[in-house]
């Protein structure tokens, strides 16, 4: 067969019998879905024989880079031993205390343990169900209501979605689920109005001192938010955000949940989004980064705070899934953790390719189609608008010109994303400089592209 036909034919059978996530199938069969054959370091190879610099770690996982075979011989070595026992009935195995034992010296010192789950959205359906059930055991019950923030990510799940601020979500069968309240996010160059960063901070974060005060702190049980909003947009909250987020919960009944999806091991350029940002939580959801997604495991890190009321006095707690803690997925985040620190890849993000890119990244922002440039640790995104300098000029039909950049980018050899009118970045913590001077000028390849195309179309 050739190339051509059987990219043919893979996407006609995938037409046929495959329905993707978070897609319009009827548009996609139209065009057909590009067809991702092997990925090795930082690149990805179509079914065409294309080479594609893996801009977003897939989904903002594949930290450690494509194709590492220290990962494939732990899995084989564990499948060896044993394939699936579970950790329900008074059982573990040793991949499950070792990765729980590694995740304790990893994570911010308040974390000695650890709830296993299969991926983000799982670990936010937890942490519905472990804070409404801490408060309960606690002897209050009514403390149920979760405080979240529009625009957040937080899983696709009934509870997760429910959490997450985005309406499409919403609209669809029938979220969010009760006791959910969402406030303002902390999106300057979106919602900053006439303050300045600072003061646009502090204001976002009273949103949640309103809220308390709506609601009543005798209802709330907990916060939840990203360090850095990733699917929102690489929403970078102004550095007054989350001090003031932390004198607002002080000394109140209130959790405080960092989901650090994302954020967690070396993206922002420290183990942890909290570390970056002098966060201290209560629970906090773990998935992608711990495996870089060479197998689905997930988590949530509890605080010794909640330990204390979880293990003693709240009992059983009713809830796990077959695969907490597969034992095979626990093997390859060990040996995914191991590769972090051997390598130094979280230094790697702070002190060395991180502000690299970074420097090259916020140059993109004297591009004419381009608002703002930002970047912290190795997540960053780049506001497209119509006219400069203003922050308050917008495209119309929102979405539209962010879609035209992204093709562009995949076709100019650098997969970006496209949220509303920006695109965002995330690649592999191995990146070289070489690569990260690719990634930059097919970036701004992109922009010159978009940029003809927004004009040949009227827009600008
Ligand atoms: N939380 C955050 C912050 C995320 O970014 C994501 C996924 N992008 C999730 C939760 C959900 O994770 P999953 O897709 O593994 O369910």
């Amino acid at each position: 067969m050739t190339l051509s036909n059987l990219t043919a034919d893979y996407r006609a059978r995938d037409a046929a019998h495959h329905i993707h996530p978070f897609s319009d199938m009827k548009s996609l069969n139209a065009e057909g879905s590009r067809v991702i054959v092997r990925g090795e370091g930082s690149w990805i190879y179509d079914s065409d024989g294309n080479r594609i610099l893996d801009g977003m770690a897939g989904l903002w996982c594949v930290n450690i880079g494509h194709g590492r075979k220290e990962i494939a011989d732990a899995i084989q070595r564990q499948m060896a031993e044993i394939s699936y026992y579970n950790t329900f009935f008074k059982t573990t195995h040793p991949p499950a205390v070792a990765l729980a034992e590694t995740l304790a010296r990893l994570t911010p010192t308040q974390f000695n343990h650890v709830f296993f789950v299969n991926s983000g959205s799982e670990a936010n359906d937890t942490v519905i169900r472990m804070v409404r059930h801490y408060w309960a055991t606690l002897g209050k019950p009514r403390k149920t209501v979760i405080v979240a923030r529009w625009n957040a990510y937080h899983g696709s799940t009934m509870g997760g979605g429910s959490l997450g601020g985005m309406k499409p979500i919403h609209s669809q069968g029938g979220l969010p689920i009760p006791d959910i309240h969402h406030i303002a996010q902390p999106y300057w160059f979106g919602e900053g109005g006439d303050m300045t960063p600072d003061e646009f901070g502090v204001a976002a974060a009273r949103a949640l001192e309103t809220a308390i005060d709506e609601i009543g702190e005798d209802r709330i049980g907990a916060f939840i938010a990203e360090p850095i909003q990733g699917a929102g947009g690489v929403i970078i909250p102004p550095a007054t955000y989350w001090p003031e987020i932390a004198r607002i919960l002080k000394d109140r009944e209130i959790l405080l949940v960092a989901d650090e999806v994302i954020t967690g091991f070396g993206r922002t350029g420290n183990w942890f989004g909290s570390e970056t940002f002098g966060i201290e939580a209560d629970l906090m959801p773990i998935a992608k980064g711990l495996s870089s997604g060479y197998l689905p495991i997930g988590g949530v890190m509890v605080s010794d705070k909640v330990a204390e009321v979880l293990i003693g006095p709240g009992g059983e707690f009713n809830h796990g899934f077959t695969y907490s803690a597969h034992p095979v997925a626990a093997a390859a985040a060990l040996e995914n953790l191991r590769i972090i620190e051997d390598d130094r890849l979280v230094e790697r993000v702070r002190d060395d390719i991180g502000p690299y890119l970074q420097e090259r990244w916020r140059a993109l922002g004297e591009h004419p189609l381009v608002g703002e440039a930002r970047m912290t640790g190795l997540m960053g995104a780049l506001e497209l608008v119509p006219d400069k300098p203003s922050r308050k000029s917008a495209f119309p039909d929102t979405g539209k010109v962010g879609t035209i950049a992204r093709d562009f980018s995949f076709r100019n050899g650098l997969v970006m994303r496209a949220v509303r009118d920006s695109l965002i970045l995330s690649p592999p913590f191995t990146l070289s400089h070489e690569e990260a001077d690719y990634l930059v000028a097919t970036a701004r390849k992109t922009l010159d592209d978009t940029l003809a195309e927004v004009k040949r179309l009227g827009l600008k």
